[in-house]
């Protein structure tokens, strides 16, 4: 490691439990992020301070000025611009060490089954159930740890979904695709902008512990954030033996 390096990762490297060793796992290390908005923003921003040494990411819009109240790594100079090329101008910004991939599309199963194998850890930062449920599969078919998180409102939830782990349950154990849940979109709902904030920021600490190799993640475990009492409440999560996306595995 440099000299610059040393003093840029100063603050990791001299927590015990991560040291020098867990720094050059994290800049080794290849996050996918998928969707560069509310959750994608501070999680992207965090991934690329902490020097995570490859960072994907992957949205089909453009910024919109209804996106700035939250969405923390696009700038109003950038409204306009498609979101992934503004998130990694303020990704850049922060850190030009690391190496950042762009894909302006939709996370389909076509480029999802190209992108997964190729990550160490995947974040999904979506804002729908298709998509969800598309990086779900994706992450359990190439056995890849999915860090899922979702803002509604002033309610936030996170988990981490381990496929390599035989006891860790996947997305669809939990949500399965086949119930049928209300999609809500906070276009029309509306969301607490650090409510989004505070999910995106946990993703992205469980990502960097899970790229450091740092025990135990939060699979297993919903972790659910209710901004309006700033209360966290946690239920244990099991694997669902008929899931239909996991069971076979
Ligand atoms: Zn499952």
């Amino acid at each position: 490691m440099e000299d610059e390096d040393l003093l840029r990762y100063s603050r990791h490297i001299l927590l015990e439990e991560f040291g020098i060793d867990g720094q050059a796992r994290v800049s080794a290390g290849h996050a996918l992020v998928i969707g560069a908005g509310g959750l994608g923003s501070p999680a992207l921003l965090y991934l690329a301070a902490a020097g995570v040494g490859r960072i994907t990411v992957v949205d089909p819009d453009n910024v919109d000025l209804t996106n700035l109240q939250r969405q923390i790594v696009h700038t109003t100079a950038r409204v306009g611009a498609p979101k992934v090329d503004s998130a990694a101008a303020g990704m850049q910004a922060i850190n030009p060490e690391i190496v950042i991939d762009t894909h302006i599309a939709r996370a389909d199963e076509v480029l999802l089954d190209r992108l997964v194998p190729t990550a160490d850890v995947v974040l999904d930062c979506s804002d729908n159930f298709a998509t969800r449920h598309a990086v779900n599969r994706a992450c359990v078919q190439h056995r890849k740890p999915l860090v899922a998180g979702a803002a509604i409102r002033f309610d936030g939830q996170l988990s981490v979904y381990d496929a390599r782990d035989a006891a860790s349950p996947c997305y669809a154990c939990i949500f399965p695709p086949e119930a049928a849940f209300e999609e809500t979109l906070c276009a029309v709902l509306g969301v607490f902008a650090p409510v989004v904030g505070t999910i995106g920021t946990l993703q992205a600490h469980e990502a960097l512990k899970l790229l450091a190799g740092i025990a135990p993640s939060l699979a297993g475990r919903l972790l659910m954030f209710d901004g309006r009492r700033t209360a966290f409440d946690s239920l244990r999560v099991a694997r669902d033996p008929h899931c239909s996306v996991c069971a076979p595995r």
